[in-house]
C-alpha cells in the first residue's frame, strides 16, 4: 500500500517510536496524543479497517497480545485504559490502515463525543 502512513512506518520508511513488535504487529506512540499513553497497535499485513479482517484470524489473536503486554509494559493494568477503534468514516477513522488506540493514565469519560 504505497501511500499508507502506517505502512511507511512498518517499512521504516518514516520514523516512529516503537515501542512493541509481534510477528503480526507493531505499536508504537501516537503523534497526537490524546492521553499520556497513547500508543498506536496495527497489524504488519494492511487491512483497511476491522471489516477486512478475516474471522478469527492470527491478526486480532496479536493483537490481543499486544494490548495485554504494552498495558503491563506501561503500568495499566491495575486502574484500567480505553482501548478504541475508529472504523470508518462515522467512526472517525483517519488511517485506513486497521489500528487500535490504547489510551492510558488518565481516566476517560462515556458516552465518547
Ligand atoms: P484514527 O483517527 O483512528 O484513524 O487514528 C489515526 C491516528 O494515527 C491518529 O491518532 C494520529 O495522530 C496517528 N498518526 C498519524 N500519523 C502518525 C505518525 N506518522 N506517527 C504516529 N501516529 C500517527
Ligand atoms: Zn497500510
Amino acid at each position: 500500500m504505497e501511500d499508507c502512513i502506517f505502512c511507511k512506518i512498518i517499512k521504516r520508511e518514516i520514523p516512529a517510536n516503537i515501542v512493541y513488535e509481534n510477528e503480526n504487529v507493531i505499536a508504537f506512540e501516537d503523534i497526537e496524543p490524546q492521553a499520556p499513553v497513547h500508543i498506536v497497535i496495527v497489524p504488519i499485513q494492511h487491512y483497511e479497517n476491522i471489516m477486512t479482517v478475516p474471522a478469527g484470524s492470527d491478526v486480532m489473536r496479536s493483537i490481543q497480545i499486544a494490548v495485554n503486554k504494552l498495558a503491563i509494559k506501561y503500568k495499566l493494568a491495575e486502574k484500567g485504559f480505553r482501548l478504541v477503534n475508529n472504523c470508518g468514516a462515522d467512526g472517525g477513522q483517519t488511517v485506513n490502515h486497521l489500528h487500535f488506540h490504547l489510551l492510558g493514565a488518565r481516566p476517560f469519560g462515556w458516552p465518547p463525543g
